[in-house]
Order: structure tokens, then sequence, then C-alpha cells
């Protein structure tokens, strides 16, 4: 006697349970995802990978540049300096004069370029920088958010389980069986309210007979269509 009802009522806890199941799958899958954490971060690195060659090139061109400089002032002493008297040795230290300002001219357009270089790499590590901690800060709120619903989650599930438990207690193992059964056939749903005559299972009117057996409700009425229990709500 009433066990109709009190399939209906266990379908109910069983689908509460499916249904957070599914929540929890989907928390679970989403929590230690970090695609875009990574990929922003490796962003950020790049970006400062450059700057740093960049920097080690400026570096580097001020060093050539500087060197340049002294071989410059070296001979300019000699030159000037009114020692050297020997005229081929003198015009061979103005054409090695002239190559090294030539050179330390090249060397200058070229720090100036990678000086510009060096400054657009500053200002996207800033940015990338910026944008990272937008994405981390997000990316840890997220997270947190996720295990708080997954501590939500499994806590009511826990209760249901046990709340399921109880109520499976009471109804006769045969019937359960049967349950089971439909249940696993009928995508998870066994048991059918009668609304107007009609099996909400599968929309089908019933049959006087089997609206009178639910009615009844000494034995198990199942709808000759879909084959679940009835349940007169
Ligand atoms: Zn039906």
């Amino acid at each position: 006697m009433g066990t109709a009802k009190e399939l209906y009522e266990l379908q109910e806890v069983d689908l509460d349970i499916e249904q957070r199941n599914q929540a929890l799958e989907q928390v679970k899958s989403q929590l230690g995802k970090d695609e875009e954490l990574v990929a922003s971060r490796t962003a950020l690195e790049a970006a400062k990978k450059r700057l740093t060659e960049l920097e080690h090139q400026q570096k580097i061109g001020e060093w050539e540049i500087s060197d340049l400089g002294a071989k410059i002032d070296t001979i300019e002493k000699k030159l000037y300096g009114g020692s050297m008297k020997n005229p081929r040795e003198l015009m061979g230290f103005e054409q090695d004069l002239k190559l090294l300002k030539t050179q330390r001219s090249e060397r200058e357009d070229k720090l100036l370029t990678v000086m510009m270089d060096v400054e657009d790499a500053q200002q996207d590590v800033r940015q990338k920088r910026g944008e990272f901690s937008v994405v981390e800060r997000g990316w840890q709120e997220n997270q947190q958010k996720l295990s708080t619903e997954k501590g939500r989650l499994e806590a009511e599930l826990a209760a249901l389980e046990q709340k399921r438990k109880a109520m499976a207690g009471q109804i006769n193992s045969a019937t359960l069986k049967l349950y089971e059964e439909i249940r696993l056939a009928r995508q998870g749903r066994a048991v059918s309210k009668v609304v107007q005559g009609r099996c909400q299972g599968c929309r089908i009117s019933l049959s006087i007979a089997d609206q009178q057996r639910a009615r009844m409700g000494n034995e198990l009425a199942r709808c000759s269509n879909c084959g679940r229990i009835l349940y007169l709500g």
C-alpha cells in the first residue's frame, strides 16, 4: 500500500542526487583547470625575455660605442699631439680615424633603434603584467568559488544519500528491483504521474483499466505504453 507514492518520493531524491552529481562533475572538471592562466603567464614571460634580450643588445651597443670612442681618442691624441712627423703614417691614422668614426655613427644609429625597441618591450611587459594579474585574480576567485561549491554539493549529496537509504529501507526489495530496472531503461524515471488520464512519462492517454489499477493502489500499476509505474499524485 502506498508504494507508488513511496517510489515517486524515492525518485525525487534520486533525481536530486543525479542533478547534484552532474553539477559536482562539472565543478570538478573546472577545478584546477588553468589554461588561461598558463597562457597569460607564458605571454608575460615571453615579453620579459624579449626585454632582457633587447636590454642586453643595448648594453653591447653602448660598450661598442664607448670602445670606439676610446680608440678615436687615442688616435686623435696621436694625430694632434704633434709627435707624428711621417706623412704616410699620418695618412694611415687619418684613414683609421675616418673608418672608426663611420663605424661609431653606424653603431649609434643601431643603438637608437634598439633603445626604441627597449621602450616598446618595457611597455609590452607592463601591459602583459597587468593582464596577468587580472587573469590571476579572476582565476583565484573562480577556483575559490568552485571549491566552496564542491564542498556544498558533497555535503548535500551525503545528506541525500542518507535520506535515500532510509527511504529505500522502507520499500521491499522486489519492488525496489523493479524500480531500478525501469529507471535504468527509462532515463532515470521509473515512476510517472498520471495527470488528466495521461501518463506524464510518455504522454499517452491511459486506458480506463490502467487508471483504475493506479487508483486502487493495492498493486503497482504500470503504463501499458512505456512501462513506468503509475502514480496518481
Ligand atoms: Zn507511459
